[in-house]
């Protein structure tokens, strides 16, 4: 198998620019707005100044105003503008837009696309995914799905908890996964509906208090009460929700990736210049072995973040589904971030714990991603599942 890993001349140029946009223009923002949540009009103002840049929306295809990157050309720049935690909003490439527009590019009806994906790829309204539910409900194990949608003159009626919804506070739509055929533990029955926020069957319960607070809308408890939504409301094919939710899940799982690699890249850059900076013992703190040990797992741990990114979007741009793949790529790098934003910490010493450098932001805003897009046990299980099935095949 040839896999060719370098971007084309196109991609490396939007990639460069992207780098010089978020060190010249999200940087001095991120650092003049120490509070974590950015307000809406510094939104607006980081998102126009995208778009004068030319890096907006890389990942929405050109007639609905994007660059129409392939998932490589997206590793390339989205780990660019991850450099800052603000750069993905700035671009409009931010969870959980970025992969609601993916999904809405793929499976949307072409009167959908134009109420809701036109104004998102615009910047123009934020959107929210709501899959999750309080125990016993859906998880993990997303076949748990205990929100239902029956059937009602003209169009459906929704009720149901869901809980951890991000960006919920202030999106103009939900895409809302409900149970319309089956019972909970059964693994298909599932629709998507897109909810308009001023329906009145669906209300925000909550916002929940978590330990990563940069993701704008933070992470609320929705409750669906006999939440009406017309036919026209169903995305995709009824009873098709998870089929389609894959549309969703595989590549959204890697934009994440990417995304949190730059954030592993400025931990790692900050803990270099400080190695080359302060002296104790004698010598500069990077002529220890010990930090040098450090320094070139954290190198390790971003190469081979990138190479697993790389592997899996070559294969998501094939058409295939990359299930083994980015499930391997996902866990690897959900855990590498960590270990690379901890070491980087931990070589600048009582300053990695200070807000005079952002690396314990960092850490708080990396710590959920081994949660969510499935939990690291859980690809664990699914990933030697399927290595046991395949053996198991190529045995008989
Ligand atoms: C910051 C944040 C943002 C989120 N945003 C969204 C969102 O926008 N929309 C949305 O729908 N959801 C969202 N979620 C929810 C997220 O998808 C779920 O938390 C995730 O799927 C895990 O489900 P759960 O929390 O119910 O954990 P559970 O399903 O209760 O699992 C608990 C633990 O069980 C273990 N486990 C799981 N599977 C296995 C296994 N096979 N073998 C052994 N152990 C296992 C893992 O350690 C796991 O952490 C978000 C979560 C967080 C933390």
């Amino acid at each position: 198998m040839v896999v060719d890993l370098a971007p084309e001349p196109a991609v490396a140029d939007l990639a460069e620019r992207t780098a010089r946009f978020v060190r010249d223009v999200v940087l001095p923002v991120e650092e003049r707005h120490r509070d974590p949540v950015p307000s809406e009009a510094v939104r607006r103002e980081l998102q126009d100044a995208a778009r004068k840049a030319g890096v907006f929306a890389p990942h929405v295809s050109t007639g609905y105003g994007g660059h129409g990157l392939d998932m490589r050309g997206r590793a390339a720049v989205f780990e660019e503008a991850g450099y800052a935690l603000l750069g993905p909003l700035a671009l409009n490439i931010a969870a959980p837009d970025e992969g609601n527009m993916h999904l809405l590019e793929a499976v949307a009806s072409g009167p959908q696309k134009e109420r809701y994906l036109r104004p998102l790829a615009a910047g123009e309204i934020r959107s929210c995914f709501a899959m999750t539910e309080p125990a016993p409900g859906a998880g993990s194990d997303p076949s748990a799905l205990a929100t239902r949608a029956e059937r009602v003159d003209g169009g459906w009626r929704i009720n149901g908890r869901k809980w951890f919804i991000t960006g919920g506070d202030g999106a103009a739509v939900t895409i809302c996964m409900a149970r319309t055929s089956g019972s909970p533990g059964d693994a298909g029955g599932a629709t998507m509906f897109l909810v308009d926020a001023d329906n009145p069957g669906m209300k925000t319960v909550r916002h929940i208090e978590t330990l990563d607070q940069s993701l704008f809308g933070g992470h609320v408890e929705l409750l669906f009460e006999d939440c009406e939504v017309p036919d026209d409301a169903v995305l995709g094919q009824v009873d098709a929700g998870f089929r389609n939710a894959q549309v969703r899940l595989g590549p959204a799982r890697m934009t994440h990736c990417m995304r949190w690699l730059g954030i592993a890249r400025h931990a790692n850059d900050i803990a270099i210049r400080r190695a080359n900076e302060r002296e104790l013992f004698g010598s500069r703190l990077g002529e220890l072995g010990m930090v040098q040990q450090m320094i070139a797992d954290n190198e390790i741990d971003i190469a081979a973040s990138r190479g697993l990114i790389l592997r899996a979007c070559w294969e998501l741009d094939q058409g295939r589904s990359a299930a083994q793949a980015t499930s391997i790529g996902k866990t690897f790098c959900a855990e590498a971030v960590w270990r690379v934003v901890d070491r980087s910490l931990q070589i600048c010493g009582a300053l990695g714990v200070s807000g005079d450098v952002p690396l314990s932001r960092f850490l708080r805003e990396v710590r959920p991603f081994r949660i969510y897009d499935g939990p690291s046990e859980t690809h664990r299980w699914a990933i030697a599942r399927r290595a046991i099935r395949q053996h198991a095949a190529a045995a008989r």
